[in-house]
């Protein structure tokens, strides 16, 4: 799947690409892979940079990261332990470890790399802001924790991607939790093959964040979200 579409201003588009933490995003002038496994790189013609998480195998591919950074020329992002696997495979200048609470930058998106509570080596989590300011927190395969809450308050989410399953201790409830932590105008339950279990999601969201839209996103399909979009 190519998209080819270009998001309007202060929006950006995005695209659930497995049943894991495989995400598109595509702001006005930039392209973002986090976590790709699964996915066919001639459909991705595209990229400025991928995001990965952590190790585990249904978020880091070498193989495939190595292949669509060669056809791409993009930059890859990686939590300490992925960046030390990648190392063989990706130019040096086109690979950037990231810590907790640092920030890089891909031309005007900034790109910070949070917590995630989640047992792998040296996992991160990614707040993403695009250039005319739409936030989105790819929290990966994290558990809810506390300090959710703060940063949540101090980002004024847009969007996060809570996952509801797979993962060690996950659920809908759990999910659910992370978006009652942040509070983001829309909440996207992921990191499941079940709809049931992203339905579920979206029915603790109704009764208990009534003002977070939730969005059961569809594998491969383009989603535009806009800055200050509300439920209505
Ligand atoms: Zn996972």
């Amino acid at each position: 799947m190519t998209v080819n579409k270009i998001p309007e201003k202060n929006s950006l588009l995005f695209v659930w690409l497995n049943n894991y933490a495989g995400v598109l995003l595509k702001t006005p002038s930039k392209t973002l892979l986090i976590d790709p496994v699964d996915i066919k790189v001639r459909s991705f013609p595209q990229v400025d940079a991928i995001l990965i998480t952590h190790e585990h195998y249904d978020h880091l591919d070498q193989r495939l990261i190595a292949e669509l950074q060669k056809t791409t020329g993009c930059t890859v992002i990686a939590d300490a332990t992925s960046a030390k696997s990648l190392r063989n495979n990706i130019p040096s200048e086109k690979l950037k470890e990231i810590q907790v609470g640092e920030t890089t930058k891909i031309g005007d998106v900034t790109i910070k790399a949070e917590k995630c509570k989640h047992p792998a080596a040296s996992p991160v989590t990614f707040i993403i802001t695009s250039e005319d300011g739409v936030k989105v927190w790819h929290t990966a395969d994290s558990l809810p924790y506390s300090e959710m809450a703060t940063i949540g308050q101090k980002e004024q989410l847009d969007m996060v991607f809570c996952t509801v399953g797979i993962a060690p201790g996950t659920s809908p409830e759990t999910g659910s939790e992370i978006a009652w932590l942040t509070k983001p105008k829309i909440a996207v339950p992921y990191h499941s093959s079940s709809v049931a279990s992203q339905k579920k999601f979206a029915e603790i969201l109704r009764k208990e964040l009534p003002k977070t839209a939730c969005l059961i996103p569809e594998v491969n399909k383009i989603y535009q979200i806009s800055k200050g979009e509300k439920k209505t």
